[in-house]
C-alpha cells in the first residue's frame, strides 16, 4: 500500500477554530433555510413584511453565491438579516476536520450535524472534473461486511438540506481562493460531478435524497446537470423502479460485488431480500425505461470474489445488459478479514470481463492515506 504522510490543516487555522461543540444556543441548532423550497422561502420573507424580490435575493445568495452566513448578504437590509439570523441558519453543518492528501488532489471533510452525529464528504480533483462524494445518511443500516460505515449501523437519515449543504460547502470552498485549507495545486473553481457514494444507502432515504437532487439540478438553484450526478445503491429493487419514473437523467450505479446469491449474501446481506436475479431484472427494466447505461460496482477482495470462474459468471450474467463494470480495488478496513486483490489479478479480472463482452475498467483509487474510503475518516477520528 502506498501510504504517504498526509497534510493536516495547520493548528490554529480557521479550520481548527470551526471545531466547536454545538450547544442549545448555537445557531447551528436553529432550522436551516436549506430545508425550504423557493415558495417556502418566499413565504418566510413575506412573513417578515418584506417584498418578494428579497426572497429571490436570499435564494441567490444561498444557491448562486454559496453564502453560509446572513452577514455576507450585503444587499439585504440589516433588519431582515438580523431577523432571519434570530430564527434560522443557512448552513446546518459544522466542520470537524478537513484533511488534504499529500498530492493535494483529494480532500476529505468530516462534518458535525446539529444533533452531534458526524458524516463524511470527499472532494477529488482531476484534470477536467472535480468530483464530490457525499453522504445520504449518518451511518448505514445495510451491513455490507467489507464496509467501514456499516460497522456503526444506521444513525439516521440526512435531511435534504444536510445533503445539499455538503455540496454548497465545497462549491463555496472552490469559489473562494482564500478559503482554508490552501491548495498545493491551482484551485479549480466549481464542482462538476457529484456521486452519492459516501456514508449511507441513498435509496433507504429516498424522499430526502430526491428533494436534494432536485434542488441540486434545478437551474434556478445549484443547477448542476443531472448527467453529472451518480446515485449508488446496494440494490433496493422497489426504489430502482421508482427512480426509473423520476424523469431526471441521474446515473444509476449498483453495488454488485458478487455474481451469485451464495457469495453476495455473505458480502451484501440485503441480497437475502433482493437476490441477484431479481436485482438484474430490475436493472434491465430500468435500462429499458430510461435508455440509460447502468454502472455495476465490484470491489475486489483477495480470495473472496476475484477468481476467474467468478469473472466469467459475472460476464455471462451482465453481457446482455447495457452496462459498465467499475472494478474497485478494496479500501482496506482496519480489523477486517478482507484484503485487496493484487494489481495483476485485478487487471486479469477486468480483462476477462472485457473479453467476454462486458465493458469494465478499474476505478482509480484516491485518498487512501487520508482515510477517504467510505466511513473510514469517522472511524479513525473516533478511535484517535
Ligand atoms: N450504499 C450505497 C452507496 C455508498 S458506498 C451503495 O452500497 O452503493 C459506495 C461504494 O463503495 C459501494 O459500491 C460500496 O459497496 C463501496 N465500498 C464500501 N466499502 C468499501 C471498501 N472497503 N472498499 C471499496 N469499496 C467499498
Amino acid at each position: 500500500m502506498n501510504v504517504q504522510t498526509f497534510v493536516q490543516p495547520t493548528p490554529g487555522s480557521p479550520i481548527e477554530l470551526a471545531d466547536t461543540s454545538i450547544t442549545a444556543e448555537s445557531p447551528a441548532s436553529l432550522p436551516s433555510l436549506l430545508e425550504l423550497s423557493q415558495p417556502e422561502l418566499a413565504e418566510l420573507v413575506a412573513q417578515q413584511g418584506q417584498p418578494a424580490f428579497r426572497a429571490r435575493q436570499l435564494w441567490e445568495w444561498i444557491y448562486k453565491h454559496y453564502a453560509a452566513d446572513f452577514d455576507e448578504m450585503t444587499n439585504l437590509p440589516k433588519t431582515l438579516r438580523t431577523a432571519l439570523a434570530a430564527t434560522a441558519t443557512v448552513n446546518p453543518l459544522s466542520l470537524v476536520t478537513q484533511v488534504v492528501s499529500a498530492a493535494g488532489d483529494t480532500q476529505k471533510v468530516l462534518f458535525r450535524l446539529p444533533d452531534g452525529k458526524t458524516i463524511e464528504a470527499v472532494l477529488m480533483i482531476y484534470d477536467k472534473r472535480r468530483t464530490l462524494c457525499i453522504s445520504s445518511q449518518a451511518g448505514c443500516g445495510m451491513g455490507c461486511t467489507f464496509c467501514a460505515t456499516a460497522l456503526g449501523g444506521l444513525g439516521r437519515n440526512l435531511t435534504a438540506g444536510e445533503i445539499v449543504a455538503q455540496v454548497l460547502y465545497f462549491a463555496r470552498y472552490l469559489a473562494r481562493p482564500e478559503a482554508e485549507p490552501k491548495m498545493a495545486i491551482a484551485r479549480p473553481t466549481a464542482v462538476t460531478n457529484i456521486v452519492l457514494m459516501g456514508m449511507g444507502e441513498p435509496m433507504h432515504n429516498y424522499r430526502n435524497v430526491w428533494t436534494a437532487l432536485r434542488r441540486l439540478t434545478d437551474a434556478d438553484a445549484f443547477g448542476l446537470g443531472a448527467r453529472h450526478i451518480t446515485l449508488s445503491t446496494v440494490g433496493l429493487i422497489p426504489m430502482i423502479d421508482r427512480m426509473a419514473d423520476e424523469g431526471l437523467q441521474i446515473n444509476l450505479a449498483v453495488s454488485l460485488h458478487a455474481p451469485n446469491d451464495k457469495l453476495r449474501n455473505q458480502l451484501v446481506p440485503i441480497n437475502a431480500r433482493y437476490p441477484v436475479a431479481e436485482l438484474l431484472a430490475a436493472v434491465e427494466r430500468y435500462i429499458t425505461k430510461t435508455n440509460r447505461r447502468v454502472t455495476f460496482e465490484y470491489a475486489l477482495m483477495a480470495g473472496i470474489n476475484d477468481s476467474q470462474p467468478l469473472a466469467l459468471e459475472l460476464a455471462t450474467k451482465l453481457r446482455a445488459l447495457h452496462c459498465h463494470v467499475n472494478v474497485i480495488p478494496l479500501n482496506p478496513v482496519p480489523d477486517s478479514p478482507f484484503q485487496p486483490t493484487s494489481d495483476q489479478e485485478t487487471q486479469r479480472f477486468v480483462q476477462t470481463l472485457n473479453e467476454n463482452g462486458v465493458p469494465a475498467t478499474v476505478r482509480i483509487r484516491r485518498g487512501i492515506e487520508i482515510n477517504a474510503g467510505c466511513g473510514q475518516l469517522q472511524r479513525a477520528m473516533e478511535s484517535a
